[in-house]
This record gives C-alpha cells, sequence and structure tokens, in this order.
C-alpha cells in the first residue's frame, strides 16, 4: 500500500547537529525494568524499534557515578568502562537498523538515594531525599560542582566510546540534579548557582558547553528539559523559569526535547489526559531556538502528527509509549498501513514494570520484553507447523490475540463467541469513565481478523461440550473469561463476608449490566486496581451517594504502579465520595456494614443501601472442565489437546490474557522444552574473579 502523501513531511530527515536522524519519529529515552539487569533483552527490544523505522532510540536514564546511584530502579550504567560493553550491544542494535543511538545521562541527586553505593547523595541545598526514607543530600561545595561536570564529561566519552550518536544533558521529571538547580524549590544557594534563572541555570549550561567540547564533533547533545513541574508559582513553569532557561540556553544544545515534570505528569494515562495533553505546556519552545524541539504526548494519530510538524509545535514527534506499543508505527505510516498500528491505550502497565524493578509488560504489545528472551519479534512470527485446525471460545482479549496470532501464522482458527460482538469484558471495561481508548485492545484485533481468510468468526454462538466436540478441531483454547465473585472473598478475606448472600449485595459485572442500587452505595474494595474507583466515579456521576471502603491505607492502592493513585484519590474526593481506608468489611446487614480497623481491629458501622463487592473473579471455566471430565469422548473426537487461556485460566490484568493469547498462538506445534527447563534465555552476572576474598 502506498503511503499517504499527507504524511510525507514525516519521513524528511532531521538535522541533529552531527548527526542526521533519517525521519521525524524519535523515541525518546524511556525506562523499561531491564537495563543493566537484563541487558540482551533491553539491547533486541531497542534494536527492534530501529526496525521499526523509529530514527532516534534512546536509552533509559543512564547513571553514571556512585554518588548518583538510581537504584533499585533498573536502568542503565555508565559508571566506569566495564559498563560499555553493554551499551554497546545496545547501539549496534540500534544502528544495524540505519537509527541514531541517544544515551540519556543521568545524575539523580536528592532524587536518588544511592542505595547501592552507600554514598552521600548532593544537591543544591541541603534537602531530604525524595520519597519517605530517612536520609538527606547534602549541599554542594565548589569542588563537588567541579567534580560533577568532569564525571559528567567522563560519562559522556564513555557514552561515545558505546557507539552513541546522541548524548543527553537532563533536567527533567524531577529526577536530576541539573532540573534541582534550576528549581527554586531546590536552590536556596547564595553563590553564583543560586537566585537569579541565570545563576540557576549555570551549572546546566557549563555541563553543556562541557559536553560539547567533550564530543561535540561527533555527537549531538541534547537537552532534555521540562518546561514546567506543574507544581506552583514558585516551581518552573512555562511562562516563568522554564521559558527563561529556553531562552537563556536556546542555540546551546543541538536539540531540544521538552516536557512536563514530574513522571506521572509526563506519562499520564488516558483516563486522566487525552493524546497532546503537553501542547499547551511546550508549545512556545519552537519560537524560542532554532534548534529541533522534540515533545511528546502519547502521540499515535499520524494526521495529528503532521500537524504538530505543519503548525510548528514540533520538528520530531517523540514517543515512548507509542513505541512500545507498536514498535512498527513509523514503518505503518511509511507503508500506508495506518490500519495495521496498534494503538497504545495509555493505560501505563508498562510504567508498573519499573516501579516493581521488573522487566516492562504491554497490554497491547505482548512481545515487548520477550524480543530476546523468546525471539518473539512484534511483527513476524512462525508459519504454522501443521494443517491443524483451532477453535478457540471467547472473544475477549485472550481469544482475540489468539486467534489474530494464529491466524497469521496461517492455521484455521475458528472463533466462538456466545455475546453478539467481539471484545469480552472489554466491552464493558471500556464503557466505563476515563475507559474509552482500553477498546483498542479489541479494535485493533478484530481489524486485523477481519482481513485473514483462515479465521472464522462465530457470534452469538455460546458453545456446550457436545459442541465442541462435534465440529472435531485438533486443538481447542477455551478462553471463556470470568465473573467477579459475590462473596467477598479475596485478599483480606478468606471466607465468605457474613451477609453478602443478601440481594442487595451486588458485584461489579451487575453495576456494569445496570442493576437497580439504593443509596448509599457502599463499594469494597478489595481489589485495589481501577475497578472500584471506576464505579465510584460511575456512580456518583448518575447521582448516588458514595462510600468508598478499603482494607489499605489509599484508595486503588496498586495504581501507584502506574503512577494514577493520587489522580484517582484527588478525583474521588472531588466528586464527594466518602473514603474510609484501612477498613475491613466485616459483615453486611440489610441496610448498614460493620467495618473492623485494619490495625486495631476496633469497629464501627455505615449506613449502606446497596453493597458493591470488588475483590476477586472467578475464572469461567465450566466448558473446559466439562470437556476434560470426558477424556474419551473428546479423543473420540480427534481433539489432540484443550488449553485454557487468559481470566478463564486465571484472571488478571488484561496484558496477561493478551500475553495468554499470544503465547499459546506461538507455542502450538513448537518444539519447546520440557518444563522442567527454564523456558527463556537468560543472563547470569559474571562472576569476578577477584575470589576468594582470604
Ligand atoms: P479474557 O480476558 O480471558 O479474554 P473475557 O472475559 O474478556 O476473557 O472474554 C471471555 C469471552 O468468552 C466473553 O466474551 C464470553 O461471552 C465468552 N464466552 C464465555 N463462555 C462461552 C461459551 N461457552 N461459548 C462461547 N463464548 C463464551
Ligand atoms: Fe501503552 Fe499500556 Fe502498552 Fe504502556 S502498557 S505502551 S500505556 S498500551
Amino acid at each position: 500500500m502506498a503511503r499517504d502523501p499527507r504524511h510525507d513531511v514525516l519521513f524528511e530527515p532531521v538535522r541533529l547537529g552531527p548527526v542526521t536522524a533519517r525521519n521525524r519519529f524519535y523515541q525518546v529515552p524511556h525506562c523499561n525494568g531491564m537495563g543493566v539487569q537484563y541487558p540482551s533483552a533491553m539491547a533486541a527490544m531497542r534494536g527492534v524499534k530501529a526496525e521499526g523505522g523509529w530514527a532516534v532510540i534512546c536509552t533509559e536514564e543512564c547513571d553514571f557515578h556512585v554518588t548518583g546511584d538510581v537504584s533499585p530502579a533498573i536502568e542503565a550504567r555508565l559508571w566506569s568502562a566495564k559498563d560499555v560493553p553493554i551499551l554497546a550491544r545496545m547501539a549496534d542494535a540500534v544502528h544495524r537498523h540505519g537509527s541514531l543511538a541517544g544515551c540519556e545521562l543521568v545524575y539523580g541527586g536528592a532524587a536518588g538515594h544511592n542505595r547501592q553505593s552507600r554514598e552521600i547523595p548532593m544537591a543544591p541545598s541541603a534537602t531530604p531525599v525524595f520519597g519517605p526514607e530517612p536520609g538527606q543530600a547534602r549541599a554542594m561545595d565548589k569542588e563537588d560542582i567541579r567534580n560533577f561536570r568532569r564525571w559528567h564529561r567522563q560519562a559522556a566519552l564513555r557514552a561515545r566510546d558505546a557507539g552513541f550518536d546522541i548524548v543527553y544533558v537532563y533536567a527533567a521529571h524531577n529526577l536530576c540534579l541539573m532540573q534541582h538547580f534550576i528549581s527554586r524549590r531546590y536552590n536556596r544557594r547564595t553563590d553564583e548557582y543560586g537566585g537569579s534563572i541565570e545563576n540557576r541555570t549555570r551549572l546546566m549550561r557549563e555541563v553543556i558547553e562541557d559536553t560539547k567540547e567533550a564530543v561535540g564533533a561527533t555527537m549531538a547533545v541534547a537537552v532534555r528539559f521540562a518546561v514546567d513541574e506543574l507544581a506552583g508559582p514558585d516551581a518552573i513553569t512555562h511562562d516563568g523559569d522554564g521559558a527563561a532557561v529556553v531562552e537563556l540556553l536556546a542555540e546551546l544544545p543541538d536539540l531540544w526535547d521538552v516536557n512536563i515534570s514530574e513522571w506521572d505528569n509526563d506519562s499520564q494515562t488516558a483516563r486522566f489526559a487525552e493524546e497532546g495533553y503537553q501542547e499547551d505546556f511546550i508549545g512556545f519552545v519552537k519560537s524560542k531556538t532554532s534548534k529541533p524541539v522534540i515533545g511528546v504526548g502519547r502521540y499515535t494519530s499520524a494526521d495529528r502528527m503532521v500537524s504538530l510538524v505543519n503548525k510548528g509545535v514540533l520538528d520530531m514527534i517523540g514517543a515512548a509509549r507509542p513505541s512500545i506499543a507498536d514498535p512498527f508505527l513509523p514503518k505503518k505510516i511509511e507503508e500506508g498501513r495506518i490500519e495495521d498500528i496498534r494503538e497504545c491505550i495509555g493505560c501505563n502497565i508498562c510504567v508498573s514494570g519499573d516501579w516493581m524493578h521488573m522487566p516492562m509488560r504491554c497490554t497491547q504489545n505482548p512481545t515487548k520484553g520477550e524480543e530476546w528472551r523468546r525471539g518473539w519479534h512484534p511483527e513476524k512470527i512462525e508459519p504454522k507447523a501443521s494443517d491443524a485446525s483451532v477453535l478457540i471460545v471467547g472473544a475477549g482479549p485472550a481469544g482475540l490475540e489468539c486467534a489474530r496470532a494464529l491466524g497469521q501464522r496461517g492455521y484455521r482458527v475458528t472463533l466462538a463467541e456466545a455475546a453478539t460482538e467481539l471484545g469480552g469484558h472489554l466491552n464493558r471495561v471500556s464503557g466505563l469513565p476515563g475507559l474509552a481508548s482500553w477498546a483498542r485492545v479489541r479494535d485493533y484485533r478484530t481489524g486485523q481478523i477481519q482481513t485473514m481468510s483462515n479465521v472464522e468468526v462465530f457470534l452469538d454462538s455460546r458453545l456446550d461440550a457436545a459442541q465442541v466436540r462435534e465440529f472435531g478441531f485438533d486443538h481447542v483454547a477455551i478462553a471463556t473469561g470470568s465473573a467477579w465473585r459475590g462473596d467477598g472473598v479475596g485478599r483480606a478475606h478468606h471466607n465468605p463476608i457474613p451477609g453478602a448472600e443478601q440481594a442487595h449485595v451486588v458485584t461489579p459485572d451487575d453495576v456494569i449490566a445496570g442493576v437497580e442500587l439504593e443509596g448509599p452505595v457502599v463499594i469494597y474494595d478489595d481489589d485495589d486496581y481501577f475497578m472500584a474507583s471506576v464505579l465510584a466515579e460511575k456512580l456518583r456521576g448518575e447521582g448516588h451517594e458514595v462510600i468508598y471502603l478499603t482494607p489499605e491505607v489509599d484508595v486503588a492502592n496498586w495504581t501507584h504502579n502506574t503512577m494514577e493513585q493520587s489522580r484517582i484519590q484527588a478525583r474521588l474526593l472531588e466528586l464527594g465520595v466518602d473514603i474510609h481506608a484501612s477498613r475491613k468489611l466485616t459483615s453486611i446487614g440489610p441496610d448498614n456494614v460493620e467495618l473492623a480497623c485494619a490495625y486495631t481491629g476496633r469497629t464501627s458501622a455505615l449506613d449502606a443501601g446497596s453493597v458493591v463487592l470488588v475483590t476477586m473473579r472467578l475464572p469461567d471455566d465450566a466448558l473446559y472442565r466439562e470437556l476434560m471430565a470426558d477424556d474419551a469422548a473428546l479423543k473420540a473426537a480427534g481433539v489432540a489437546s484443550v488449553t485454557r487461556i487468559g481470566d478463564c485460566l486465571a484472571p488478571g490484568l488484561i496484558a496477561a490474557a493478551v500475553y495468554g493469547g499470544h503465547k499459546f498462538a506461538r507455542e502450538l506445534d513448537a518444539d519447546l522444552p520440557s518444563n522442567d527447563e527454564v523456558p527463556f534465555r537468560r543472563e547470569v552476572m559474571g562472576l569476578s574473579n577477584d575470589w576468594p576474598v582470604v
């Protein structure tokens, strides 16, 4: 298919100082939970994005000195020449596909706790280290500043040795020293590095100059700068200090990569921000510099990207999440395959990997993090290894992805769905407040399946075991999903909650189906993810009085990992939801509930008209059990395997259901190792020769 000529502008090269990007697609630095700990996995993940057409591929944060150690976050590292080979592997992977590799040097300052090195962190002025941790950063003296500049310079040289084309001077996300010097919130110095904005920008200017002098002949020097900290007038603001910094340093770097701080503002979820949510803040930057400007905003629409370039907002389209969900987004635009783009849904499951110090996952892209480990490519898949036919029962995220991937392999696939539309629980969830974009998980897959002549879809087809056997498929994947349980059993309760059997006690499925509720509605959240809070929003929107109970210390506790928790809590408070945290629901009466303090056990009571229990889900595996109960009948029908996938096996994240469907498809007819073996590649740390110690 030919590219839409309106998109041509996106494929113009852009000069970045001494190097040239082949088009306008720029993967900005982003964490991935692999970095220094899973180096080949990280390198392969970056290389695949270069293959997918991103002209620039950057590292995650890369710490470069023991006094600026970002552990326990798993990031990149350039402490010494010893670290160079890991990053060289990434740069090689990127260069192999004709893209430029960028390295984001970071020095955490007060944002880092130096947990590995145990060195004392440094800051412009003495301040507690960030996060609730005992310990303070000390104020830097002139020698410290000289040291810091030298360390940064040495790190830039190491980045050059690793083969990078772009090196960053980083002042964003409130995660680094140079931002702390610029921000009045942290800089209370009275010397030439404090006071006026010129003074507070001095260190940044010096470091850009040092870096240019050290490596600028062959490498582009990028500045990543948070033009607004969204933290009030004392902080950096886009019409105050943010604008002044861009003006002061305008022509000094080779490119400006601009955003808003902190990370939870920069990477907002779809529940709280639309595509392009940073434009009001970063829009001014191009008016102050002639150097290329890069910005982000969860851009997945090619038309929107073109308009950003044409309107002079951005020169290059920055992306982290859109490049994670679809590493081949640029290629697909280039080839006029817009409908093949797997659009990011803005859920931040990717981000949760970094917070939990584990390799990144993605809801839309099940191959993310598996590129090297399992050899999964986001676009390519092994062709079928037999003429087997496969029946998939259930068309939620697991069934849809399974059908899509098996279809891509060339198998004969039949997808049977009881409902009258494809999508499974996505159809229900995406109708809840703020979650409309989650339907993209369904839409991408239904769009792909529609084009496959070897995938047949049957709607309004609830199958029983006899029907499954009758069709005589070689393999059956059961993707029949799950339902919320109604008795209160979950994390905090190992037995049903007394009173849960009453008619006014309902589940999220009932609420979404529109069951009549009496006020006040008590929502009990023992699930800790999104469901209870979106139901609270929905019910407040419908005018109900809503009481939110949770045994956790705050609402939707797990969403700290998606960087949504504080926004969710604020929204519920603004909506007038009555929040009772650290409370277990001990019993449900006809018109009230009894609670116990999660710490002391002290009891209290609240009026309740209806009670919504959001605790856990039960697999809908009746069909599976029915089939497995009659082995002889299965054999007689010629069915070689019956496998549960997705929520039917174990309810979990949508990302897990998609992954389960994909894994089944990848592994059909594959020559797999025994389950006594580790099923993927891994790297074991190289042991030092410096042993024994005595
Ligand atoms: P998952 O997240 O694992 O993909 P979902 O709950 O989203 O699971 O989707 C499961 C789908 O399976 C639902 O759309 C449901 O209608 C369908 N389903 C359940 N039982 C049957 C059955 N016996 N025959 C056909 N479809 C079924
Ligand atoms: Fe987008 Fe969610 Fe994938 Fe992250 S996990 S890239 S937010 S779809």
